[in-house]
């Protein structure tokens, strides 16, 4: 009778060993977390999760990725089975604390294409990092999700994919086009910088603990089609800003306090070629391009 031997001891391969329900508790448990609603902090304690947004996000060999929010390394496992190298940013000094010590364990071969930097992802820069990063994928702390996303492919034009996880109310309103009813500043600043998709739904039950909403996962791919001068960039995003803040408004109106007077918002409504009674939601980025740079 032939004999199916099925190792189960240590992984032959120098795969990293992914965290389960188990590994997530027992690590809580040793640094006496307790994780936090202002933070963010929900972990994922399922493999096939971290599994399936290292292959939504499509990193590989060649990519120096920047993981937000690391927390006790489920998703860094994932990452370091196929990037090239992982630069994760917490801003929790006693779960960045943990980290290279769960890499070595867990992923030996690959500690080190590994760095971790305590910090907020809010203020990091490039000049904070060790290199500068391809891709940014990240189970994102959802109550910053947004800010933090723009803020890093502003600041990080080297990023050229995004893969992250967000609420998935937030994942709508990232991927939702011009007329629909969640389209609205994220929609339009997230399109500044390429082309936003959803890239699937992520239920509750994968978290430790569970969040009260369900998660969604969004894709951008920056296409460089707008300009990455940071003072070009910031007048646009005050026009969305304008545009958006009053959105029941037409533009003639809502525009008013941001060009001074509802005439002179109609002027550069016209000049930009655009109907001064149309409201925002309307309207793509192009259109919001072109209208910030009517002199
Ligand atoms: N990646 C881990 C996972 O999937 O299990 C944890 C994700 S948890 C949703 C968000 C993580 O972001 C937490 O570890 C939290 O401490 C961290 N965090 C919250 N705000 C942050 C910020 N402004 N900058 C960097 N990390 C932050």
């Amino acid at each position: 009778m032939a004999v199916l031997l099925i190792e189960s001891g240590p992984a032959l391969s120098d795969e990293p060993r992914l965290l389960g329900p188990a590994q997530i508790r027992q690590l809580a448990d040793e640094l006496g977390v307790r994780p936090t609603k202002t933070l963010g902090q929900n972990f994922v304690h399922d493999a096939n999760t971290v599994r399936r947004i290292v292959a939504e996000s499509g990193v590989g060999p060649d990519d120096t990725v920047l993981e937000v929010g690391p927390g006790l390394g489920s998703l860094t496992l994932a990452l370091l089975g196929v990037a090239g190298r992982v630069i994760a940013v917490e801003i929790d000094p006693v779960l960045a604390g943990r980290l290279p010590t769960t890499i070595t364990e867990f992923a030996p071969s690959r500690a080190d294409a590994f760095d971790v930097i305590t910090a907020d992802a809010m203020s990091v820069s490039r000049d904070d990092l060790p290199a500068a990063p391809t891709a940014l994928v990240a189970n994102l702390p959802y109550n910053v999700a947004v800010p933090v996303l723009l803020h890093l492919l502003s600041e990080l034009p080297s990023i050229t994919t995004a893969l992250v996880m967000v609420q998935a109310e937030v994942a709508d309103r990232l991927a939702a086009g011009p007329g629909s009813r969640t389209y609205g500043v994220p929609s339009v600043k997230a399109r500044y910088f390429g082309t936003v998709k959803r890239a699937g739904a992520v239920g509750r039950n994968v978290f430790w603990p569970e969040p009260k909403v369900e998660s969604g996962l969004v894709r951008v791919d920056r296409t460089d089609t707008h300009s990455r001068d940071p003072e070009i960039r910031r007048r646009v995003f005050a026009v969305i800003d304008a545009a958006f803040a009053q959105r029941r408004k037409t533009m003639r109106s809502a525009l008013a306090t941001w060009a001074g007077g509802a005439p002179e918002a109609e002027r550069r409504l016209r000049a930009a070629a655009i109907d001064p009674s149309v409201r925002g939601e309307r309207l793509d980025v192009d259109d919001f391009v072109r209208l910030a740079a009517v002199d």
